[in-house]
């Protein structure tokens, strides 16, 4: 590649809001392989809603919501967010907090109005000994519609699944397609669970899920996935996709995302979705087909 070659790509990338911070990249999108996507902020909308709960007897939706939402806004997560809004629309009481614990990839806890709120994935109440019981199903069904489904436990019982549901972003499907028909495969890693995910690449064409990560195992998915031999590109936009964005062969963030995630990248969309990794790839392919 000569850096006139690579001026002129890099100059034609930007027009199209694909600003390359480093020249290589150009070079190195010719060898991936595999795109691998984060879920939240990037196919998704990253704006989730509040959108089931189904309560296990004894327990009053009024009550449950007004206890969970005290403890979620304490919480930056998106499903704390989602939360938060639907418990104001619906006027629910408001509650202080004492000893708020947020427990990374499994969900947060509190003592609200002197009882012990916990809200998150299956995994936590697992990890707390507790059994959802019927809700168990509610909880599959829900998670297999593509929904993040939360349970909440209160003072060691399990009262209420909660379902947010985050849209996928009306580019995504059409941007997976076009990367298929650049020879490129699709892979999708997130904290969510497997059924979640796998409804979720269903609706995209997305061919590979990687479900159950913690923020600190989305590196070791990488590698996993390099292992087919081919370099792997990382496409994300949180803070937690800071060490894949940096540790992919080429990390791709979202111009919308954090300044964190920004930081960490070797290309940034300004576009705010997946037609912008598109994009890079057909710059790079040209630039690169010119040099020879
Ligand atoms: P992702 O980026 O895929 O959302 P996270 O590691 O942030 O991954 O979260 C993984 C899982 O942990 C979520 O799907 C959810 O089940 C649970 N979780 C995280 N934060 C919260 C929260 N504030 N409230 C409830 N559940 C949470
Ligand atoms: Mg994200």
């Amino acid at each position: 590649a000569t850096p006139t070659s690579i001026m002129v790509g890099t100059g034609r990338a930007a027009e199209m809001g694909v600003l390359f911070r480093k020249g290589d990249a150009l070079q190195q999108l010719t060898g991936v392989g595999v795109v691998a996507v984060d879920k939240t902020g990037t196919v998704t909308e990253g704006r989730p809603e509040l959108t089931d709960m189904v309560l296990a007897g004894g327990f009053g939706r009024a009550e449950v919501l007004a206890l969970v939402a005290a403890v979620e806004a304490q919480s930056e997560h998106p499903i704390a967010e989602a939360i938060v809004r639907a418990a104001e629309a619906e006027g629910a009481a408001r509650h202080t907090v004492d000893g708020f614990e947020s427990i990374t990839g499994y969900g947060v806890r509190a003592q609200v109005a002197g009882r012990d709120v916990l809200i998150g994935a299956d995994r936590l109440m697992a990890r707390e000994g507790l059994d959802p019981g019927p809700l168990t199903d509610a909880e599959t069904d829900l998670a297999n519609r593509g929904r993040t489904a939360l349970f909440a436990a209160i003072d060691g019982r399990v009262a209420a699944v909660i379902a947010v549901s985050d849209p996928v972003k009306p580019s995504s499907a059409a941007a997976i397609r076009a990367l298929h028909d650049l020879g490129l495969k699709v892979a999708m890693i997130t904290g969510d669970k497997r059924e979640t995910a796998e409804a979720i690449a269903r609706e995209t064409g997305i061919d590979h899920v990687i479900a159950g990560v913690l923020p600190d195992g989305k590196v070791a998915a990488l590698d996993e996935l390099r292992a087919g031999g081919k370099a792997v590109a990382f496409v994300g936009d949180g803070i937690n996709d800071a060490p894949a964005l940096a540790h992919a062969d080429v990390g791709i963030a979202i111009g919308t995302g954090t300044d964190v995630a920004i930081e960490s990248a070797d290309v940034v969309l300004m576009s705010g979705d997946l037609r912008g990794v598109v994009n890079a790839f057909e710059v790079s392919t040209r630039t690169m087909r010119n040099i020879r």
